[in-house]
């Protein structure tokens, strides 16, 4: 994929600066992670930036939640990662202009297991994005719940991650190792990964804890927790549900508010290439 943004017409600003691939990632379950990539893409498509969402994780969570009719997929992530198809033969367009979707498939649950004797599995998300030739401003990868090869393969391909996390005790357990896998992959995969942002989700005002989880997080991070807090919002729950992103669905509700201002700060940070150096990684919490 082009790593030059530079004068790309239709924009006020254009892009310069990579990186533009971002996994949302976060090997906990339920933290958010579906509804930030879609309510993040959709926003910064929005923007007016020109935003691919590849949809790594055999749940297809993302893929539902943009709407997309699962009898139209001819080709999936799956035939991009197991079978080499390319992404641009996979790439949708959603409801959203400048927000296309790679969906996934639930063919893609048994991909863990034929990956294992594949060469470079690793690496197959990588190669089919250095193949894609596009102008996406971003490519937000949203990956599954687990440390296993499809996530790994988010983890490789990426510049940074964009790292949702709950407001809420365990997180904190879960960041631990997270940070400690985030040393192992750029030890061993990705050494210029770098930690585009933490997004805390299910934000609940009226809760002590919730606030000690923030505050805990903001001491390890500093200025890598993206701003606002996104708030526990009952609309951003619903919305999946009418295959729309929050934007589409009730665009002045809290949830789309926080996911718009969100958005552009994140634009704003990766602008300006504030993304923590390898030198950076904050020790397990
Ligand atoms: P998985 O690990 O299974 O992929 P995930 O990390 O992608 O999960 P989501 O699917 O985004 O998490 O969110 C988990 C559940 O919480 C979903 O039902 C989602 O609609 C809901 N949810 C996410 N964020 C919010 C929020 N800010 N307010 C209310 N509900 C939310
Ligand atoms: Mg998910």
């Amino acid at each position: 994929m082009s790593r030059s943004r530079a004068g790309r017409s239709g924009h006020n600003q254009p892009l310069t600066v990579p990186p533009s691939i971002l996994a949302v990632a976060n090997q906990k379950g339920g933290v958010g992670k579906t509804t930030t990539a879609v309510s993040v893409g959709a926003a910064l498509a929005e923007m007016g930036r020109k935003v691919l969402l590849i949809d790594i994780d055999p749940q297809a969570n993302a893929t539902s939640g943009l709407g997309v009719d699962r009898s139209r997929v001819e080709t999936s992530i799956y035939d991009v990662i197991v079978m080499g198809r390319s992404l641009a033969e996979a790439r949708m367009h959603t409801a959203v202009p400048g927000l296309d979707v790679v969906p996934s498939d639930i063919a893609l649950a048994g991909s863990e297991i034929e990956l294992v004797d594949m060469a470079r599995r690793e690496r197959r998300l990588q190669y089919a994005l250095e193949a894609l030739a596009s102008d996406d401003d971003y490519v937000l990868i949203d990956s599954p719940p687990s440390l296993g090869l499809l996530a790994i393969n988010a983890v490789v391909a990426a510049d940074a991650l964009l790292i949702p996390i709950q407001c809420e005790f365990y997180a904190l357990e879960g960041l631990g190792l997270l940070m400690h896998t985030l040393a192992l992959l750029r030890k061993e995969l990705n050494p210029t990964l770098g930690i585009a942002g933490i997004v805390m989700t299910l934000f609940d005002a009226r809760l002590a804890l919730a606030h000690q989880v923030v505050d805990e997080v903001r001491n390890r991070f500093g200025d890598q927790l993206l701003t606002p807090l996104i708030p526990r919002n009952v609309r951003l729950s619903e919305a999946p549900s009418h295959g729309m992103p929050i934007t589409l669905y009730d665009p002045t509700c809290r949830g789309a508010i926080a996911y718009r201002e969100l958005s552009a700060n994140l634009d704003a940070r990766i602008q300006g290439g504030a993304v923590l150096s390898t030198a950076e990684i904050p020790s397990p919490v």
